[in-house]
């Protein structure tokens, strides 16, 4: 079996999807998990981007053991010697340096001839190769390339002494065959491509990314480049747990495996959800909530008789536990190892925080189950990332009705001094909004506003998410809980203005 490398760029390529902004910490919590899923490689960012990517992959260097941590950059020396200096805390440091192929990218955006982007690959590569042994080149935009530019350049990256070449579908444009036939014809037009593993790098934009990732596997690639939940810009890169998943199931069809942990997968795409704030969809492959979830009574009946009759893998297979409920009378233990089965692990306040609010909601609604206790865990946890505290919440009103127009009473401190508004609006929603803005002026501006219930039922916890922006227009996710949809929104938007007031992502 050839083993395949997963290289993992949740926290590169995934973080550029519009709105996943995650701070350090996050970043950092992240790196650690996908450790724990032990991928081969992980690209921590792009360091000369900013000061806070530059950080974050200099931290995850320092702190994140096992697999390679590598750091993105443009074939320009500046670019390279900031990469090097934030990954070379790592005992495996990696640098992945790239430039476009596509006669379209070397007109209209570098503005330079296909022999300038060739010797600007090679000395890019011969630079990165004087830090690290291990030095990856991508080209960019390789599937509208012309193929013999392509293997021209890959191998004078090969013989500079890349020990990784990628060849990335950037704008998701290839079929499946299209795309493996480009690998087939690399591997047989670059003299020295046995000098270096073949890597691949697919986004989604015509849904092919996971399929046109496998394909090229198939056709001897031995690098696959994806994300956790598939994030990324735009349509996303390809799904790390499908093309894991897809390699694990049928094994024998591809002659492959790979070294991931297949029962971190939950965890670790509930984490990047969690944190980027980008929810999975409900019939997404593998991780979605309904993937292991049978309807029809027929299937049922099946299941019971034996799971293979209609189940491919397991659901333990990926480390999605059994429903798991805390009543009434469930004991502080029960709720610690509860968090635990959902990878947290929380202590002091924090902890028992946590505890009070689940043993309440289990005084309230008889039992919560293993989502409430998700989404507890991580409403305290998104409460402790946002710090200190610019507005504190102190008390909402709110009236509505059929014969009485929406009207709410806020009051908030704001640095410590107390203020507050009245304001109508359509619902108590729009009402309670629209006084938080009377105080605080035009200081955010709400993108998105999305309500749901975790679980069924009116008493059910009310989960709001919300996109704000601040005056310079950048993103950022807030979301709020609580039993009451007015009081959840209200939360939401308080995290959110202490987001913008922030201001950096960390
Ligand atoms: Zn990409």
């Amino acid at each position: 079996m050839r083993r395949i490398e997963i290289f993992d760029t949740t926290l590169r390529d995934g973080e550029q999807s519009p709105g996943a902004t995650l701070n350090i910490d996050e970043k950092l919590a992240i790196a650690h998990q996908l450790a724990k899923l032990k991928v081969d490689t992980i690209e921590a960012g792009f360091p000369i981007a900013s000061e806070d990517d530059f950080s974050s992959v200099k931290l995850i260097a320092e702190n994140v053991a096992g697999p390679y941590i590598c750091g993105l950059c443009r074939a320009v020396d500046a670019d390279i010697i900031r990469a090097w200096d934030a990954v070379k805390y790592s005992d495996k440091p990696r640098i992945h340096t790239f430039i476009a192929t596509s006669d379209l990218h070397l007109k209209y955006k570098l503005k330079k001839s296909r022999s300038e982007v060739l010797s600007m690959a090679k000395k890019a590569v011969g630079l990165a190769r004087s830090f690290s042994e291990r030095v990856e080149f991508s080209c960019e935009d390789a599937s509208r390339s012309d193929p013999k530019f392509l293997c021209k350049v890959i191998g004078a990256a090969i013989e500079e002494g890349a020990c990784v070449v990628n060849i990335p579908d950037t704008v998701g444009y290839s079929e499946v065959d299209e795309f493996g036939k480009l690998i087939s014809y690399i591997r047989e037009h670059v003299e020295n491509i046995d000098g270096a593993v073949i890597s691949v790098h697919c986004h989604n934009d015509l849904g092919l990314a996971v399929a046109n990732s496998l394909e090229a596997v198939r056709r001897g690639a031995g690098q696959v480049e994806c994300t956790v939940n598939g994030i990324g810009e735009r349509a996303g890169n390809a799904a790390l747990e499908e093309v894991v998943m897809n390699l694990k199931t049928k094994g024998s069809y591809f002659g492959c495996d790979c070294s991931v942990d297949t029962k971190e997968i939950y965890n670790t795409s509930r984490m990047v959800s969690r944190y980027t704030g980008i929810d999975v969809q409900r019939n997404k492959a593998i991780v979605g909530k309904n993937a292991f979830a049978h309807e029809a009574g027929i299937h049922q009946h099946g299941m019971l008789a034996n799971p293979l009759c209609y189940e491919i893998m397991s659901p333990a297979s990926i480390g999605k536990k059994t429903e798991l409920v805390i009543g009434k009378h469930s004991g502080r233990h029960a709720v610690v190892s509860a968090l635990e089965e959902f990878g947290y692990s929380f202590d002091g306040d924090e902890l028992d925080l946590i505890v009070a609010k689940i043993k309440a909601l289990a005084d309230k609604q008889k039992s919560v189950l293993s989502d409430d206790i998700v989404a507890i865990a991580d409403d305290v946890l998104c409460r402790s990332s946002v710090g200190n505290r610019y507005v504190v919440l102190d008390e909402v009103k709110v009236t509505c009705g059929n014969k009485v127009g929406a009207y709410a009473d806020v009051k908030v401190r704001i640095d410590g001094k107390m203020k507050s508004a009245c304001a109508d609006g359509v619902g108590p929603v729009d009402a309670a909004t629209n006084a938080i803005k009377k105080i605080l002026g035009p200081e955010i501006v709400l993108r998105e506003y999305e309500l749901k219930a975790i679980t069924g039922g009116t008493d059910a916890l009310a989960d709001v998410a919300l996109v704000v922006a601040g005056k310079d227009g950048k993103e950022y996710r807030a979301r709020g809980l609580d039993e009451d949809i007015v009081m959840a929104s209200v939360k939401a938007i308080v995290n959110g203005v202490n987001m913008v007031r922030r201001g950096k992502k960390n």
